[in-house]
């Protein structure tokens, strides 16, 4: 493991600690972490966070080491939501060791309220929030955020705790999402962010669908890098992606030529991009399909003709796991270098049929 300032303990108690370890293993491969198992161990190497987890009688061994705050909040709040996602039959609770993380919030946090909300497609909610740090979002080296929707909720209990009148309320595990800040007004403390409604079950299209003037939410930010200059661009993905490809052609001068390929539902679901540059886009629909969403996109990808890498090229993609999975091996298969590359999974199809 390596020497990073930030650490932390735990230990996950556990009836099967064995099936929950795998679990914990699938999990940090679906999510495309690099982790090397030796023994009974699981190593994981991420630029701001190193970690071990143990496989001991009785449950797991946890240790974390980040390069700073923010990442080991995040690296615990990965952990608990791992945990909670993949309940292994047994699994009884974490155990926290008493370490230098005794924040309940992250250090970029801060409080984002409802300003107004419009909707720009059937699926796509546009919500502007009052933000006291705008201008610290306005920056395109890390185009995204984390929203946490249960704040109000651990503010109360936060609160309770302390006035220590009332019996402590059971642990609220903090409900965080990332997403994207599609654009900013730093004069006027504004920020926004579009929110796809898929459905009421996620927690954070659920607050999106009942949004009201003045509600309020957490947010943690910016992160999660940006993309690089090239001459030309590929920018794919779903719904979850045209926040972000909206700000990148934004921000593209005329020298650049970007091919710009999205899956939505139907024809209703697509948008106007704006851009100094020469952009080419490509709708697929999902409707064509029957609603099938799973593969139409990767194939498109995969059947394109990519100029040769004597042009700067870019390809930037963003979607479900799985399609993001495709598209990874095509772009390899291509000769993408990882420097000419961003490929993310936004989400996860829970369904976890894939027809890939
Ligand atoms: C860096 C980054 C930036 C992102 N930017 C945006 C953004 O700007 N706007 C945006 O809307 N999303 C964005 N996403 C995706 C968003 O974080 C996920 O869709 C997230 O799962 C939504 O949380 P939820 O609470 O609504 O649903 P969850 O609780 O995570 O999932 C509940 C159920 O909904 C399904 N589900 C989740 N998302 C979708 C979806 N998009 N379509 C269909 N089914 C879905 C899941 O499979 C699951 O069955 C981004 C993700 C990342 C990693």
């Amino acid at each position: 493991m390596r020497e990073l300032p930030y650490k932390l303990q735990a230990k996950i108690v556990a009836n099967r600690p064995k099936h929950l370890f795998e679990r914990l293993h699938e999990h940090l491969h679906e999510h495309d972490v690099d982790a090397r198992l030796s023994g009974d161990s699981l190593f994981v190497d991420l630029p701001a966070v190193s970690g071990i987890l143990r496989l001991m009688d009785g449950g797991i061994e946890v240790d974390i080491a980040a390069s700073d705050l923010e990442s080991l909040y995040f690296a615990k709040v990965w952990l608990q939501d791992a945990v909670a996602e993949d309940p292994a039959p047994g699994t009884i609770r974490i155990v926290w060791s008493e370490d230098c993380l005794q924040r309940h919030l992250p250090p970029s946090f801060s409080v984002l309220t409802v300003d107004d909300i419009v909707d720009i497609t059937p699926r796509i909610r546009r919500i502007r929030f009052r933000a006291a740090d705008a201008r610290s979002f306005e920056t395109l080296d890390d185009l995204h955020l984390r929203i946490l929707f249960n704040f109000e909720e651990l503010a109360e209990q936060h609160a309770s705790r302390r006035s220590r009148l009332e019996p402590s309320p059971p642990d609220v595990a903090p409900i965080w999402r990332a997403y994207t800040v599609r654009s900013v007004e730093p004069e006027d403390h504004i920020i926004a962010v579009d929110f796809v409604l898929h459905s009421a079950e996620g927690p954070g299209s659920r607050w999106a669908m009942r949004a009201r003037r003045g509600d309020v939410v957490g947010a943690a930010g910016p992160s999660g890098g940006g993309y690089s200059d090239a001459a030309w661009y590929l920018l794919a993905g779903d719904e979850t992606a045209l926040p972000a490809i909206s700000r990148i052609l934004e921000s593209l001068d005329e020298r650049a030529t970007a091919t710009v390929m999205i899956e939505v539902g139907s024809p209703t679901d697509t948008i106007f991009f704006t851009s100094k540059a020469a952009v080419e886009t490509r709708w697929l629909y999902r409707d064509d399909h029957d609603g099938d969403c799973r593969g139409g996109l990767a194939r498109a990808i995969a059947s394109m003709e990519f100029p040769d890498a004597s042009r700067k090229r870019f390809a930037w993609i963003a979607s479900e796991r799985g399609t993001a999975k495709a598209v990874r091996a095509t772009l390899r298969d291509r000769g993408f270098t990882k420097e000419e590359q961003s490929v993310a999974a936004y989400w996860h199809d829970l369904r976890q049929v894939s027809a890939i």
